[in-house]
């Protein structure tokens, strides 16, 4: 298999999925065009630093998060046609060997047309599509054989024809469902328990108006929630990463735990195996994070269903950054450039990654004094977003042997760049080979 990167496109048409091969237009490291400016690009440029390969962010503010720290960093809209034609072919420096994204929310119509005039697209369009809209997702994966939680699309062209098709899910299932907006939900929003049928009104009387699609689920009495991370590219290798635990609050990732505490070899290995199927099955290139939740099945053995999926970095998958042998934010550039993966195996018995989720401190870096001097082996990342309530600003990475030290010592760490007192006042003592880990 060839490890040569692909081409850089230059301007000829090109029917087929994947450049023509046409001779580089200029010669020099590739350049990875990244549509969206936050930490998700910003957390790619050490990896591209050390691969010695050229960032270029499409960033919607000077002063994103990622345009920090790439210095090519174009400014414009992920919605803006002449914005992504300019990243990837300015008018002075090289064209992009490969378009790559942070977020979901880009114009399928123009990706295709991208690849049709020989400009690599990874994810394409065709397996974004998943990622963007939840009902398309459950239709394909329930193809691919997928286990899903129960659901039904909600036709609602009217508020009364989605509640009578709303109240019949209720009836099949018994109890409480959960309602989803197909498209543009994240972090929770979106998404919203009901035990009655007249609970969404606002969301039908949305749809009526031209707004996204509904989709019911049964409201899955899970265990835990996992997620598996692999990464897959073009020429076909996937790599995964071991299984986690992902806690939420209030509908948001608040700690990661790696791997999954107590999950059977079995059930690690299935849930590696359904992400391995959905990203050949939907043809993913780059990073797939599979949110999963763990039930427990009819004869009591547990095992697992798809929540949801994103195709990029996940923050499931942040402590690759500190305790995988490859972290995903360059495993998610090796893919898009068609190079050989990485090995995705932990470099410690645990790695917890607790986010920092708003803060009472004016300035994150403030807090930097006392955090580290008082957790020396945590690995603080912060991503120099201004502070607002339950923003995602930073992550704190901590590994080691003990997982419950290591937990809470993650967890404090992230508490006092929250700028939380109660983790101030506590006495933390460090091992030589805690603090070395
Ligand atoms: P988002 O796209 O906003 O991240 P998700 O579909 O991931 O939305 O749902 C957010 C959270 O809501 C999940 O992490 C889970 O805790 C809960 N949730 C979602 N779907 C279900 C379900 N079918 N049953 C029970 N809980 C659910």
């Amino acid at each position: 298999m060839s490890a040569t990167l692909d081409p850089v496109p230059a301007e000829r048409p090109s029917s087929s999925g994947e450049p023509s091969g046409a001779a580089p237009s200029s010669v020099g490291p590739p350049v990875v065009a990244v549509v969206g400016g936050g930490q998700l690009a910003r957390m790619m440029a050490p990896a591209a630093g050390e691969l010695g390969i050229r960032l270029r962010v499409l960033v919607e503010d000077p002063a994103s998060s990622a345009a920090q720290v790439v210095t090519d960093t174009p400014v414009g809209e992920a919605g803006d046609e002449a914005a992504i034609r300019s990243l990837i072919a300015p008018d002075a420096g090289r064209p992009a060997s490969v378009l790559t994204f942070e977020h979901e929310h880009v114009p399928n119509d123009l990706l295709t047309d991208l690849i049709e005039h020989g400009t690599p697209v990874r994810p394409g369009p065709h397996a974004l599509v998943q990622a963007q809209d939840k009902i398309v997702m459950r239709h394909r994966l329930t193809e691919l054989g997928v286990p899903c939680p129960r659901w039904a699309p909600l036709p609602a062209s009217s508020p009364e024809e989605g509640r009578a098709a709303l109240a019949s899910f209720l009836r099949e299932v018994g109890g409480s469902a959960v309602v989803k907006t197909s498209r543009g939900g994240y972090d929770g929003k979106g998404v919203r328990v009901v035990s009655s049928a007249d609970e969404v009104d606002d969301w039908f009387a949305g749809v009526a108006a031209g707004g996204p699609q509904l989709l019911v689920e049964e409201k899955v009495p899970f265990v835990r929630e996992l997620a598996a991370l692999v990464a897959r590219r073009p020429s076909g290798e996937v790599r995964a990463w071991p299984v986690v635990e992902s806690v939420q609050r209030d509908g948001v990732c608040a700690e990661v735990i790696a791997p999954a505490p107590g999950l059977s070899a079995e059930l690690d290995a299935r849930a590696r195996e359904i992400a391995t199927t959905v990203a050949e099955g939907l043809d993913v290139t780059g990073v797939l994070a599979v949110e999963l939740f763990e039930v427990t099945g009819p004869d009591g053995v547990p095992t697992v269903l798809v929540n949801e999926l994103a195709m990029r970095p996940h923050n499931s998958g942040h402590w690759t950054i500190d305790g995988a042998v490859t972290s995903q934010f360059e495993q998610h550039l090796r893919a898009v450039l068609d190079l050989p993966l990485g090995a995705t195996g932990p470099t410690a018995a645990w790695t917890v990654m607790a986010n920092v989720l708003g803060s009472e401190l004016t300035e994150l870096t403030d807090a930097l004094p006392e955090v580290l001097a008082a957790f020396p082996e945590a690995r603080v990342n912060l991503y120099g977003k201004d502070i607002r309530p339950g923003r995602k600003l930073g992550h704190v990475n901590v590994s080691g042997d003990d997982l419950d030290e290591v937990r809470r010592r993650a967890v404090a760490a992230a508490a006092m760049l929250q700028g939380e007192a109660p983790s101030r006042g506590e006495p933390v003592e460090t091992t030589e080979e805690e603090a070395n880990a």
